[in-house]
């Protein structure tokens, strides 16, 4: 490998962005493409919830809680971030598992208060009705995704990268087993290593240079308020609804936070979903509907991060997940030290893609 070798990175969404941030970092010399507009499908569109929540085994704990770690690093090494360290109130699960849960992530130290109804409310004041038990994890927060994304492209442009916007990748260019550079309309572009980090377009361009990824991407709701009065501290995962207020005030919600089915009639959802969010506030009558928001969220086949070399096919990096927000930093970080030094941190040992397509 070249010292400072050429890297195209295709997608500019959260993790694009977070990889060519931190390839530019190490002084490799990064071209970004984007099909679309920079910022992303999924991420424009995300919920943004930054935590190491419940339903997940260790592992993938510990890789989410050194990425939160990533985001306090980058929020001292970029402006604009946009971040809100506010703390995340759940009780969306019933009372037996959110117990399960708080004894499972508290043994490996995640900071999860109990709170009863009383407390709940002096958390949320605003709340109708506070839970009678929950669980509290001051260290969890948000980020305006849109924002940070466009804050590592500019930090990745400031070391030196180049950012094409509407330039899609049609198809990847292999010659003897490498993949050696990209096909876009305005011809190919050859490099020394492709990071395809391309969001719900990312099984596309790699079934081009014949690897498979098993997964799906839905289109998942939000609905968004007009710009209110503070109404709530931190974010609320309550049972069929997740709502947390932006940095610039509006309400976001979805089923959870994941979204919600648009159906065959998604602004009738949303209307729907906005009605639920109001009844949940005692000011809810004057919260304005603003808008709802689609977006694709990338699904690998078994749930959990793709991220690696395809068995065989030198030349080529994936990086496809849901929880991208959570995870940009920490994938960016990893993504770019493995492209530029080969070194591959053991916290990414269960996500390559050789789990889908047999070791090389
Ligand atoms: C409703 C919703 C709620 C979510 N909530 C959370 C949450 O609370 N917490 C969390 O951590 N995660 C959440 N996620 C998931 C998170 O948003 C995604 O995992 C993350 O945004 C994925 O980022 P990405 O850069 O991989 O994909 P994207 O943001 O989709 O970016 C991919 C980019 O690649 C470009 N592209 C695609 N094909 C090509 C091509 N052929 N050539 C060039 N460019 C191409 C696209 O135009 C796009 O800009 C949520 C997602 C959704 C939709």
């Amino acid at each position: 490998m070249a010292d400072r070798p050429n890297v195209i990175v295709v997608g500019a969404g959260i993790i694009g962005a977070s990889i060519a941030y931190h390839l530019a970092k190490t002084g490799a010399r990064v071209t970004i493409l984007e099909a679309g507009q920079p910022g992303g499908v999924a991420t424009r569109n995300s919920w943004a919830w930054i935590n190491a929540s419940w339903g997940n085994p260790e592992s993938y704990f510990r890789l989410r809680i050194r990425s939160m770690a990533e985001w306090r690093r980058l929020e001292r090494e970029i402006q604009d971030l946009r971040m809100a360290w506010v703390g995340g109130l759940i009780w969306d699960i019933p009372p037996d598992e959110l117990e399960a849960y708080a004894r499972e992530h508290s043994s490996w130290g995640y900071g999860i208060r109990r709170v009863d109804r009383a407390e709940a409310g002096r958390i949320e004041p605003q709340l109708c009705h506070a839970p009678d038990f929950a669980l509290h994890v001051a260290e969890e927060g948000s980020v305006e995704p849109l924002a940070a994304a466009q804050a590592f492209l500019a930090g990745a442009k400031a070391l030196g990268a180049t950012l094409v916007a509407n330039r899609p990748v049609r198809s990847l260019v292999r010659r003897n087993g490498r993949v050696v550079g990209v096909e876009t309309e305005s011809g190919p572009i050859e490099a020394d290593e492709i990071v395809v980090a391309a969001g719900a377009g990312t099984a596309k361009l790699v079934s081009s240079a014949d690897g498979a990824l098993p997964g799906d991407t839905p289109p998942r709701l939000l609905v968004a308020s007009r710009p209110h009065a503070k109404l709530l501290s931190g974010l609320v995962m309550s049972p069929g609804l997740h709502v947390r207020q932006t940095t610039e005030g509006r309400l976001l919600a979805g089923a959870d936070f994941g979204g919600s089915d648009p159906g065959a009639d998604a602004e009738k959802v949303s209307l729907d979903l906005f009605e639920v969010m109001r009844g949940m506030f005692k000011d809810g009558a004057a919260l304005e509907y603003s808008h709802h928001t689609v977006g694709y969220r990338p699904m690998p086949g078994d749930g959990f991060p793709i991220i690696g070399r395809l068995p065989k096919v030198d030349g080529l990096y994936i990086a496809v997940l849901h929880s991208g927000i959570t995870l940009a930093p920490a994938v960016g970080l990893f993504a770019a030290e493995e492209v530029t030094k080969g070194t591959r941190s053991a916290l990414l040992k269960p996500y390559g893609p050789e789990r889908f397509v047999g070791p090389s």
